[in-house]
């Protein structure tokens, strides 16, 4: 089940000059940086109430944040990702409804979170990933 809104994910060309002005023109604190392996990111948190703002700069050609920024060369709203307590169950609704997915399985994303996204041509142009706090002890998605 969706229980919130947990990020705003935002792609950037430039992490530095972006936590820059998050932080001195809006006053926000940055509370996190972390290099995401598996989508080819360096991330920056910051948090506005509950909900969570994710900058994303790419750190390869190859990174989906670089081709979205190929389309989008001032940068932008990247995606939407709403916090769920059980993404593979989010999965199974969202393609029981006909929505295909990006990937097939939830993988790491940031802050130690499991992640997936849905396909934007089904979700109206809105990148959409659900996403939770791993399960203790378990190094994937699997049940154990
Ligand atoms: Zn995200």
């Amino acid at each position: 089940m969706i229980k919130k809104i947990d990020h705003i994910g935002i792609a950037v060309r430039s992490l530095d000059e972006a936590v820059s002005y998050y932080e001195k023109a809006l006053g926000l604190k940055c509370e996190h940086r972390e290099e995401v392996a598996s989508q080819k990111v360096r991330t920056a948190f910051f948090s506005v109430g509950e909900v969570h703002i994710e900058l994303l700069e790419p750190t390869d050609p190859e990174s989906p944040i670089a081709k979205f920024l190929e389309k989008n060369p001032a940068g932008g709203v990247h995606h939407l990702a709403f916090g769920s307590d059980n993404v593979e169950a989010q999965l199974e609704q969202a393609t029981g409804a006909g929505v295909k997915l990006i990937h097939d399985k939830p993988f790491d994303g940031a802050g130690g979170k499991l992640v997936a996204f849905l396909h934007p041509k089904f979700t109206f142009g809105v990148l959409t990933e659900f996403c939770m706090p791993k399960p203790e002890g378990c190094c994937c998605s699997c049940k154990h």
